[in-house]
């Protein structure tokens, strides 16, 4: 059975959406589950999944940037880091600009997902 969202989750999604794309500014973008590498060295193992190790562990991407052309999920997370910088430092930007700590949330456990 699909997992949904819980509110607190999908709260979270639409305050990240609202930044706009990290790495263009775009407006249009979606939540993208940062896991492998960068990842794995803060989190350990369990972040090479396409679905992240938490629902608040994400970042907004524009589609070009997440499955499009120069995507993360089209280059590879490796190449992709080396081209737009560490999922942890672009997690690092959206955490500063909230006013609660995702990394606390990350800790409590992940809440279901709707998305990768
Ligand atoms: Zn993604």
């Amino acid at each position: 059975m699909k997992k949904h969202a819980t509110k607190e989750v999908k709260r979270h999604y639409k305050r990240v959406i609202d930044f706009g794309c990290c790495i263009s500014r775009n407006p249009l973008c979606i939540v993208h589950h940062c896991h492998g590498g960068s990842m794995v060295q803060a989190w350990g193992n369990k972040s090479q999944s396409q679905r992240g190790i938490s629902d608040f562990l994400v970042i907004p991407l524009h589609p070009h940037y997440h499955t499009g052309q120069e995507g993360i999920h089209t280059l590879g997370v490796d190449l992709w880091e080396t081209m737009y910088g560490p999922q942890t430092e672009l997690l690092e930007w959206v955490n500063n600009l909230l006013d609660y700590d995702i990394y606390e949330l990350a800790r409590k456990g992940k809440n279901g997902f709707d998305t990768d």
